[in-house]
């Protein structure tokens, strides 16, 4: 980035006051301020000052209009793990709310991508942090997409691995919360490093195809803008929007990459007041061009699963060209743009959107069953993240965090395999326990170990709770059961 086009904390505060003249901007500039003295000194691998970072990806909410108390904790998001001053500091200064969303950033840690095991811990972090409050989010993927703005600075090597990250694990999220800009931002950043020679590909296929078009597409908008003026509809808004390249790229895949099947290139989308306004809108567009036939699809009626609604359909404009057009109110405009985030978005008149009720745990299960169902062999895995987490100590005071309900068992094989397999015993606050007994928040466990121990108990997959202690537990009884049979069967056949 150019330093004349370095954000400014003058522009962040124009643009809050522009969407929310209510906001306390004493505050932003408050959080500022702090967070410009916390990192003062600190540069980013590009060589900028370090509070460039925050102050983009503040800006980048503030682009979607974001409630301001998120866009102050993504200001401070960096502090308490890269500065001295402390998540005390920050809730003596600014208050409990801003302080919990700057934990549940600093929790979630700089994820790195380790390995499938790291992976997964990354993503049950994830969960956990959503699950507590899912504004945490919002900010994690404003500070990964300026990440990915960023990307050059780092070597080859880490820049695959964050953005096929951002790819793999961050989209799908942002998809599943129906917060469809986010997610094109992180895919169509990611796309170029993780798929450099598609993405060149995809980037100069929809290039040719568009070229030349604004002018017809110009002419098809101001059309359909009559038509539905004539008819009464109120407030039209009216525009083309092409589709993002990552998204295209996947439906390519799907359509064996022929070009000529895709229809949405273009979309021009129609956004009307009411819901009786999307079907009377549909009817006119089928009164001046004519349908294709099954590509009528009511998402109105029958939302998507991330609660995308709208209406949809492709239609033979003039000069026999096919064209998708997408029809919603402002609210389903909002939901489908910002999704979960749409609840601390504002809108033009300055209030914030009525907050609709979030199954959450539905919604979280439902999540995690999208990504996981495509790491295999993981499945159990699910039953942990969707638990609640209790905080245990070892002897030494190492914090160990398990799902409720866990067991020693859980606990030994936590620390270590071996731990786990020669598990004889436990002590839970220096007193003797059954190996069944339930750990609670602030134990301190300690495992006694017996060496000459061959292995688990038949009993013990009854009693765990973790993926990790079941997953040990079979395999070591299988083990035990094939070490058996091999002595048995060498008791029985003749020695030869
Ligand atoms: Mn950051």
């Amino acid at each position: 980035m150019e330093s004349e086009d370095r954000p400014t904390i003058a522009g962040l505060l124009d643009k809050i006051r522009a969407y929310h003249p209510g906001a306390d901007l004493d505050l932003v500039r408050l959080t500022y301020d702090f967070a410009a003295e916390a990192h003062k000194g600190q540069v980013r691998k590009s060589g900028e000052p370090y509070i460039v970072h925050p102050l983009a990806a503040a800006h980048y909410l503030a682009d979607l209009k974001i409630d301001p108390v998120i866009i102050c904790a993504t200001l401070l998001h960096d502090v308490p793990e890269d500065t001295a001053v402390t998540l005390a500091d920050i809730e003596k200064n600014f208050g409990a709310e801003i302080a919990s969303l700057v934990r549940g950033i600093t929790k979630l840690g700089k994820l790195k991508y380790r390995g499938v095991e790291r992976y997964i811990e990354n993503l049950r972090k994830m969960f956990v942090a959503m699950a507590e409050d899912v504004r945490v989010m919002i900010i994690k993927f404003a500070d990964r997409i300026h990440n990915l703005k960023t990307l050059e600075a780092l070597p080859p090597q880490k820049r695959y691995r964050v953005a096929l990250e951002s790819l793999e694990i961050y989209a799908p999220i942002a998809n599943r919360l129906g917060m469809d800009e986010m997610k094109g931002e992180l895919e169509d950043l990611s796309f170029q490093y993780v798929y450099p020679k598609d993405y060149q590909r995809v980037k100069a296929l929809r290039a040719e195809k568009l070229s030349g078009k604004e002018e017809y597409f110009r002419h098809i908008i101001d059309k359909a803008r009559r038509e539905l003026e004539k008819s009464g509809i109120k407030s039209v808004q009216i525009y083309g929007r092409s589709k993002r390249l990552y998204s295209l790229y996947q439906k390519l895949l799907r359509k064996d990459n022929e070009i000529a099947k895709i229809y949405d290139m273009v979309a021009i989308r129609i956004i009307v007041p009411t819901i009786a306004d999307c079907y009377a809108a549909l009817g006119i567009l089928h009164n001046l061009w004519k349908p294709l036939k099954g590509r009528i699809k009511d998402y109105i009626s029958q939302a998507k699963p991330n609660g995308y609604q709208s209406l949809h359909t492709t239609v033979f404009s003039d000069d026999g060209e096919i064209i998708e057009f997408q029809i919603r109110t402002v609210e389903m405009h909002e939901e489908a743009e910002y999704g979960v985030a749409a609840h601390w978005h504002y809108d033009e008149r300055g209030a914030r959107l009525p907050k609709k009720e979030i199954k959450w745990v539905q919604e979280l299960a439902e999540i995690q069953k999208d990504i996981l169902n495509k790491l295999s062999d993981l499945e159990e895995m699910k039953v942990d993240f969707l638990q609640t987490r209790i905080f245990v100590f070892t002897p030494q005071g190492d914090v160990i965090d398990l799902p409720e309900g866990a067991t020693p068992v859980d606990f030994a094989y936590h620390i270590h395999t071996e731990v786990g397999n020669k598990c004889a015993g436990a002590l839970i606050n220096d007193k003797l326990v059954s190996l069944d007994t339930e750990l609670k928040n602030g134990d301190v466990v300690d495992i006694i170990v017996d060496k000459n121990r061959r292995g688990p108990s038949q009993d013990w997959a009854n009693i765990v709770r973790t993926h990790t202690a079941r997953m040990h537990i079979k395999s070591q009884l299988k083990q035990q059961e094939k070490t058996a049979l091999t002595r048995w069967l060498k008791s029985v056949l003749p020695r030869k």
